[in-house]
């Protein structure tokens, strides 16, 4: 049985990459979260006593840890997804997404590199890194040019993106200089169950049905393209396992929406599946209100995902109004889970004193 680390795996894309492989794979799991706010044990509870999963509560800033951890569970595969990810924290607060995604990544390249350098025979050959990016390292696409592929130059507009940048480029170098397996994937926004609450669409979601204001960042015209978690999850089976060491790959929904228009589109759903009203409010819509705009904000990111659909034959399955649909239907319906994240959150801010 091949074991696979998961970092990140508490989070939202790790939590659903983990549940793809407890369904579709054989490996044993080993995720490697250290519960930040955004880290949670209840999203993977329907699968947290698989014989096949275990949680080590492990801080990728913390070397000597990620040591152990690789000499306990001897992985054939690392797929890196703990990261500070959200863009306005990154604006708030810069620091932690320095020592989170760019030192946390040189502290993993460096355990992965001594693991490495220890195999020989079939567990060298089949070991291998796989880094989990965004299409944010890209900047801002004009509204009339080519969506980004990958040789498209970085250019990062927030510290967020310059983080995962500068992260990427770190893997590269580890590749080229030190002959580790590497693989980069580049994805645009994902969306679906498990959402951290203070992202676009879940806040949407949540802020409608509790009757508060909708924001909107400017006018909303900014465009992003949209991808269901579940097609994001596969792509990084996909490329784990069948990827080219060396190789990035793009991974994108083909729904390049305006802001705007997906916060319009989740009014329309609550409003098709008549979900009642908070109180005073007439129209789910009537919700949204007009913010001041994000300095430094991306006009638009599209990823041209023809690469990974010729070499791997991946394509997305979920169209953007059948899986806005599922979101919906699924915050609606785990209120409590969306409650105790929120909690955990305000209790760790005040705990540790991070500002939001
Ligand atoms: P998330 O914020 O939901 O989850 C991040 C996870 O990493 C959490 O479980 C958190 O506890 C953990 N973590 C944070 N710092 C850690 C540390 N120092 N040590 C150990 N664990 C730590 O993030 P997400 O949206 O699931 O994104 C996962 C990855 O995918 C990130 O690398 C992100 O840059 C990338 N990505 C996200 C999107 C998106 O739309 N969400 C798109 C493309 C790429």
């Amino acid at each position: 049985m091949q074991t696979v680390i998961v970092t990140g795996g508490a989070g939202f894309i790790g939590s659903a990459l983990i549940r793809h492989l407890i369904a579709h794979d054989t490996c044993r799991i080993v995720n490697v979260d250290c519960l930040t706010y955004a880290g949670h044990t209840a999203t993977l509870k329907d699968i947290d006593q698989n014989p096949r999963y275990c949680l080590e509560q492990v801080d990728i800033r913390d070397r000597s840890a990620l040591d152990r951890v690789f000499s306990t569970w001897q992985p054939d595969v690392v797929v890196h997804l703990a990261a500070e990810s959200h863009v306005d924290r990154s604006i708030d607060g810069p620091a932690i997404f320095i020592d989170t995604n760019i030192v946390g990544v040189f502290n993993l390249l460096e355990a992965a590199r001594c693991w490495y350098a220890s195999l020989e025979g079939e567990p060298r050959e089949r070991f291998r890194f796989h880094h989990v990016s965004t299409d944010e390292v890209f900047g801002d696409l004009a509204a009339d040019a080519e969506p980004f592929s990958e040789t498209t130059p970085y250019a990062p507009s927030s510290p967020y993106a310059a983080s995962k940048a500068s992260a990427d480029h770190l893997v590269r170098a580890w590749q080229r200089t030190y002959g580790l397996p590497t693989l980069i994937t580049n994805c645009s926004n994902n969306y679906g169950p498990w959402h951290f609450p203070e992202k676009l669409i879940p806040l949407v979601i949540l802020n409608a049905l509790q009757g508060r204001d909708i924001p909107v960042y400017g006018e909303g015209h900014q465009i992003r393209d949209w991808l269901y978690v579940d097609d994001h999850a596969r792509a990084l089976h996909l490329v784990m396992t069948q990827g080219k060491i060396g190789t990035s790959y793009n991974i994108g929904g083909h729904e390049e929406r305006r802001n705007i228009d997906v916060i319009t589109t989740i009014c329309d759903v609550l409003e098709r599946l008549e979900i009642p009203h908070p109180a005073g409010v007439n129209r789910f819509h009537d919700l949204i209100t007009h913010v001041p705009d994000r300095p430094g904000h991306d006009r638009r990111y599209a990823i041209d995902a023809s690469h990974i659909g010729r070499e791997l034959g991946w394509r997305p399955q979920e169209s953007f109004e059948s899986g806005i649909e599922k979101t919906v239907r699924w915050f609606v319906e785990h209120g409590d889970w969306c409650q105790g994240v929120e909690e955990e959150e305000t209790r760790q801010r005040q705990g540790l004193g991070v500002t939001a």
